[in-house]
């Protein structure tokens, strides 16, 4: 849908691209004089968190205009702020290093890595502002454009292949299928979003995603997205969600892991990470997942235009929904669903029933790998596999009580899947099948039960090695065997005796 204005905007070409700079280094100035040194106030740790946030702006403006990038200490903070924070123990340069010859990584890199703030990538960054599509596939090359486009045309499809998609796009899946669901939705034109500051917004949140990760990385999230779409298509959610519901949803499935470091929370408080001490030891990931959202919405200014209460409460509602993914808050979200579903007095017309179902929405999608037909099942599994033993690798070399599932010596990626979808992903989705019971769901289910069993025949077999791959037709009951899911390893209980 090509509004007079997305013309206007596509025609103006160079000049707009100019203006886009010249509008950045405004803001970043502004920030770095008024707001941001007005902002650190640590009686507040929601500021403190949004000021850490916003650092990674300073760098960015002095990589943009200044050859010097040593002014920032090698965790982030400016100098005179570091006696504030403790620092993390552990040198994180070794957390994405493939092996022990891996390449060295590039100084620019290393200071992202310690302080999981923004890297710039900033000749994507400009080029992508400077050649702004409408439309995301626009950037995408001729060969490719087609078949993406025909996946797009099935987002909906449970089958939906995000690996193809991502590479169809050229990795850019979370940028092209958020930007598309918005649309779809016609939620852009509805709320008025500035398509400049919309493709800002969604570019920053892919590229906040290491991609260094093998799991929690933007391919996750796009993933994540993908599967909330298709939960709010379901009937029950369709017919009474509104429309800032639906846009929440997908900003808060498409940031929810945002700037994940690949480690989980007891790696970040045994290290003496200053997230852990920051928020105390509690949801850590999933509070910086949140402000880091918060930071880029108001760094770009998204719902600037939106009064000051709406906008915040807009913060607010994205925070209960990403705050909910901490699996190890699993069981309470899952009993009060429970006693919902038992005294079924769930009613989509209230506002607060309506956001907790988004909460269980997002936290069936968060982990619905196995749910999913095996042949992507198995690959999320692998993944998060290498993330854990990645981890446990790094805890070895530094000394530091390796955690639960993340020793490669004791466990394998069968064993992890198994227990995981005994203990965490058949109870939920259990519920969610009560709750939602369609086609869907038992679809899920059905996959869940045969990922379930393939994994099982492999480990009897006493062979991982690739087991027979099934057909994997889309809504009708699932095929293969599979597997994956998600963070917090030391939450899942043990395998099957
Ligand atoms: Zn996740």
């Amino acid at each position: 849908m090509h509004t007079q204005r997305n013309y206007d905007l596509q025609r103006r070409g160079d000049p707009m691209g100019i203006a886009l700079i010249w509008s950045l280094v405004v803001m970043l100035v502004r920030w770095m004089f008024s707001k941001r040194r007005g902002a650190i106030s640590y009686d507040s740790s929601d500021q403190t968190a949004l000021y850490i946030r916003m650092l990674g702006a300073c760098v960015i403006f002095k990589q943009l205009f200044s050859r010097d990038v040593r002014v920032r200490s090698q965790v982030g903070f400016e100098p005179e702020r570091r006696g504030s924070h403790p620092y993390l123990c552990v040198d994180f340069r070794t957390l994405h290093s493939r092996s022990e010859n891996a390449r060295p990584v590039p100084g620019r890199r290393v200071h992202r890595l310690f302080s999981f703030q923004r890297h710039l990538h900033s000749s994507r960054r400009l080029h992508s502002a400077t050649t702004w599509p409408y439309n995301p596939l626009h950037i995408l090359d001729e060969d490719y454009l087609g078949q993406a486009k025909c996946m797009l045309a099935k987002v909906g499809s449970w089958n939906f292949d995000i690996f193809l998609f991502d590479r169809l796009t050229n990795g850019n899946s979370l940028v092209t299928l958020t930007f598309h669901l918005l649309n779809q939705y016609g939620l852009i034109e509805l709320f008025q979003l500035d398509m400049v500051k919309l493709r800002q917004f969604i570019v920053m949140v892919q590229e906040d995603y290491h991609s260094q990760n093998p799991y929690h990385n933007a391919v996750h999230a796009a993933d994540v997205t993908q599967a909330m779409y298709c939960y709010l298509k379901e009937p029950k959610l369709a017919k009474s969600l509104t429309s800032c519901d639906i846009l929440l949803g997908l900003l808060a499935a498409a940031t929810h892991d945002l700037d994940h470091p690949g480690v989980n929370q007891p790696f970040l408080i045994k290290t003496n990470h200053y997230l852990a001490a920051l928020y105390r030891n509690t949801s850590v990931l999933e509070n910086h997942h949140w402000r880091s959202a918060v930071g880029l919405l108001r760094e770009t200014g998204l719902f600037s235009h939106l009064p000051a209460e709406d906008g915040l409460n807009m913060e607010r509602q994205l925070g209960s929904l990403i705050l909910a993914t901490d699996i190890s808050r699993q069981n309470e979200y899952l009993s009060k669903f429970r006693r919902h579903l038992d005294q079924d007095d769930l009613c989509l017309g209230n506002a607060s029933h309506r956001h907790f179902i988004l909460q269980m929405a997002l936290k069936c999608a968060d982990i619905c790998n196995p749910c999913r037909p095996w042949e992507l099942s198995k690959q999320w599994s692998e993944k998060v596999t290498e993330e854990f033993f990645q981890q446990g690798n790094i805890e070895k070399r530094h000394k530091l009580e390796v955690s639960l599932l993340c020793d490669s010596q004791s466990n394998t990626v069968g064993d992890i899947q198994i227990g995981f979808m005994t203990y965490v992903v058949e109870p939920l989705f259990s519920e969610w099948a009560r709750f939602s019971d369609t086609r869907l769901s038992q679809t899920m289910l059905g996959h869940l039960g045969l990922n379930k069993a393939s994994w099982s025949g492999l480990r009897a077999s006493g062979s991982l090695e690739e087991p027979e791959p099934e057909p994997d037709p889309d809504p009708p009951p699932p095929p293969a065997p599979g597997l994956a899911q998600e963070p917090q390893p030391q939450k899942i209980p043990p395998p099957e005796p």
